[in-house]
């Protein structure tokens, strides 16, 4: 999908875009250079949600190292509203996640955690709940964790942030009392338990295949804390509790709970967070001023309604977290920079497709397969198969017909579009998978991951998108 906005458009009076730096729930985020050379990120409001500006003074006055900046909400001639704020260089929490899928240590995630903490602090002193704190709204850049889009949810009124249409990827870090509309802060204290989770381990506490079986969870479960370290499992466990009065009450007993014990204390002392600033920096000399040919194959062709449906839904779906990533069986390339990723990276709403999706898929595929074998007069061989497959996922944006109609993709494991030379590595793994014995087509690794044999060989995941409910 391509952004609304390209290189030397100017949406907005006194700004120039320079590049689209990625997607959300609320709009696109696009880099760009005010007249007076300012850098800053425009977020344009798609989908014109209304705007209740009353709310907006609050937040776009705040001052502090630990908040992106909000310069300004404007309104262009069309119409259509757009949030300046400052331009953050370095990596957003959820690309740190991404680099490090088995989590990020103890020593950094008490670093995020500390510094996390007096932004958040800053805000519920002030009386603003975030609502949305998750890692794609959490930046490291230049020595400060940076908590952005604070307070938005507030003045937006998109229905994407209803729990009647959340998708699945945008209930992970949602506390369970979001759904009643009766909550306060403890539903960042509960998201930053959440976050602190997924820290030390790399995953949330509570996954599922539907929005509704998250929630559920959220309802019901209890998160799996007993292996980590004191005071980590307990801390986790107070804020995630289920009533909000058993919870913490403020961000400051959370973080004496967590800094009161000598080994975290002492973890972080003399730590310097300078492998946070190269990745920052590195990502910084890899952005250009303006788009740059891109190395992938161009976009898909148009797409069939029920597909265009399935894409709406993710990106709409900005809320949410990439699944985890087994290690790359390949050098891993560092930090993919956002405008490289597929959508549903940059949005970080993935999940794996389901064994019972790829089947159907994998049966729609072999059928296309056999008719066009029988209609060429040729056997549907394996020689056809992986010529369908690996040309159509290399060049058709990771889709053959069969998952298409399944809404899933074939992406590379760090989130990049999946190349032609991948796609047909992992058709030949395919093939080698089922000469060799069924059950390595797709069930030998398809572990809580889900990658299939192939795939682990590959490097590849299969991703299912969830259409908006
Ligand atoms: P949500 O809409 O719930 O905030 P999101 O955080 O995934 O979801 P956006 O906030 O629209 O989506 O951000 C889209 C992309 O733009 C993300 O990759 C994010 O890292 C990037 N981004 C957002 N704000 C900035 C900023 N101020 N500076 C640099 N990049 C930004
Ligand atoms: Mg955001």
């Amino acid at each position: 999908m391509a952004f609304t906005f390209k290189h030397g458009d100017r949406p907005l009076e006194d700004y120039t875009v320079h590049r689209g730096v990625g997607r959300g729930g609320f709009g696109e985020v696009y880099y760009a250079i005010s007249d007076g050379g300012r850098e800053v990120a425009l977020k344009y409001l798609r989908e014109n949600p209304e705007v209740e500006l009353r709310g907006v003074s609050h937040c776009i006055n705040l001052k502090s190292p630990h908040l992106v900046t909000i310069f300004d909400v404007r309104k262009n001639a069309d119409d259509d509203f757009f949030i300046v704020m400052e331009y953050v260089s370095g990596p957003s929490l959820r690309d740190l996640l991404v680099a490090e899928p088995g989590g990020l240590g103890v020593q950094k995630a008490a670093f995020f955690l500390r510094e996390l903490a007096k932004g958040l602090s800053y805000l519920h002193d002030r009386g603003i709940v975030h609502r949305d704190l998750k890692p794609g709204n959490i930046f490291y850049d230049d020595g400060y964790v940076k908590i952005g889009d604070y307070g938005l949810s507030k003045f937006i009124s998109a229905s994407r942030h209803s729990v009647q249409t959340a998708s699945v990827g945008t209930v992970h870090y949602m506390a369970p009392e979001v759904g009643s509309g009766n909550y306060s802060r403890g539903i960042d204290i509960y998201a930053l338990g959440v976050i602190l989770y997924e820290m030390l381990l790399g995953k949330v506490p509570f996954e599922g295949g539907s929005a509704g079986e998250v929630l559920m969870k959220h309802l019901t479960a209890q998160p799996e804390v007993d292996h980590l370290p004191a005071p980590f499992g307990a801390v986790i466990r107070k804020a995630l509790a289920k009533d909000p009065n058993a919870r913490y009450q403020t961000i400051d007993e959370m973080m004496n709970d967590v800094f009161d014990v000598d080994d975290v204390r002492n973890s972080l002392v003399g730590f310097n967070p300078t492998s946070l600033s190269q990745a920052a920096a590195r990502v910084a000399r890899d952005l250009p001023d303006s788009p740059v040919p891109s190395p992938y194959p161009p976009p898909p062709p148009p797409v069939p309604a029920f597909a265009l449906a399935a894409d709406a839904g993710v990106a709409g779906a900005g809320v949410g977290r990439l699944g985890p990533v087994g290690p790359p069986p390949y050098p891993a390339a560092g930090f993919a920079r956002p405008d490289e990723l597929t959508p549903e990276a940059a949005a970080g709403n993935l999940r794996y497709a389901g064994f019972w999706i790829r089947v159907v898929s994998a049966f729609i595929d072999i059928v296309i397969v056999g008719l066009i074998g029988a209609l060429f007069g040729e056997q549907a061989t394996g020689g056809l198969i992986i010529l369908y497959q690996g040309l159509l996922v290399g060049l058709w944006n990771g889709q053959t017909l069969g998952k298409r109609a399944c809404d899933i993709k074939v992406i590379c494991s760090d989130g990049r579009p999946c190349g032609v030379g991948r796609a047909f590595g992992r058709a030949f793994a395919k093939f080698l998978n089922v000469l060799t014995m069924f059950i390595g087509y797709m069930i030998i690794w398809f572990d809580d991951r889900k990658q299939g044999l192939h795939d682990h060989v590959a490097g590849t995941m299969v991703v299912y998108t969830v259409p908006r409910a």
